[in-house]
């Protein structure tokens, strides 16, 4: 497996503010793109950005995402245009005693890519199924297999995760030296995404919920 590592990492991807917080090897990146659900994929379209939000799941070294055919977005990225694209987990509001030194805890990761478009029934099929398990646990092999017309009719992109930095912040606020005697409250607040109880819709009233949709609450 290829790992985005790089120990003189490409110069647009460094941050400028606060590098020491940003990382660019495979154990820092890819936790957090298999702990979000989406991402945000920003390409220029005749001289115009545009920042669309989409459902991802990485496997081994590349990212997969998926749309309609007829969609406009990825109509345009299927060609192979440079993109960037976005993650971003927040874990912690961090309350600090000034206002300017408010903060927040995150872990987020900015991928430059171009799209490289999955073709054959097989490898697109297995990008569902990555995705599927990705969002809902052990779900593919209990649905509706899918369809060859479900699958003609959508395009499976990957993109490559050899352009990726992480960039991470934990702990507590830095407040100025003179601020720490103050008495005003700092520290932080966290943050999680969780899954609640599962709720059935009319057709599912009277049937038991399914073991794999049980509390799938997300550990870190
Ligand atoms: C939830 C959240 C809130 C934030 N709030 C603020 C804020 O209010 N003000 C502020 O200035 N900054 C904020 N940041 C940090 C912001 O994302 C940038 O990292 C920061 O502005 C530094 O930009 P830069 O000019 O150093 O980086 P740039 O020079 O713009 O970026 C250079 C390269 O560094 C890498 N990089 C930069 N930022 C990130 C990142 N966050 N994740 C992964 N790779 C990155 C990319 O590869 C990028 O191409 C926030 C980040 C998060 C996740």
């Amino acid at each position: 497996m290829k790992t985005p590592v790089m120990k003189v990492p490409n110069k647009e991807l460094i941050p400028s503010r606060a590098a020491k917080r940003a990382h660019f090897d495979a154990a820092s990146i890819y936790p957090i793109l298999d702990e979000a659900f989406y991402c945000t994929v920003s390409y220029v379209f005749e001289n115009r950005p545009f920042s669309i939000p989409t459902a991802f799941v990485r496997y081994e070294d590349r990212i997969y995402i998926h749309g309609s055919v007829g969609s406009h977005f990825i109509r345009e990225i299927e060609k192979g245009i440079p993109v960037c694209i976005s993650i971003t987990l927040m874990d912690a509001l961090v309350i600090a005693k000034s206002a300017f030194s408010h903060n927040v805890n995150y872990r987020s990761v900015v991928i430059f890519a171009q799209a490289i478009k999955i073709e054959s029934e097989e490898d697109k099929t297995a990008a569902f199924e990555w995705l599927t398990n990705k969002t809902v646990p052990d779900s593919w092999d209990y649905l509706r297999p899918v369809t060859k017309s479900e699958i003609r009719k959508t395009t499976v992109l990957a993109f490559e995760l050899d352009q990726a930095s992480a960039k991470i912040r934990t702990g507590m606020p830095n407040d100025e030296a003179e601020d720490k005697e103050l008495p005003i409250w700092s520290g932080i607040i966290p943050l999680e995404t969780r899954r609640l109880t599962a709720l059935p819709d009319e057709s599912s009233i009277h049937m038991e919920l399914p073991a794999h949709l049980m509390d799938k609450t997300i550990d870190r």
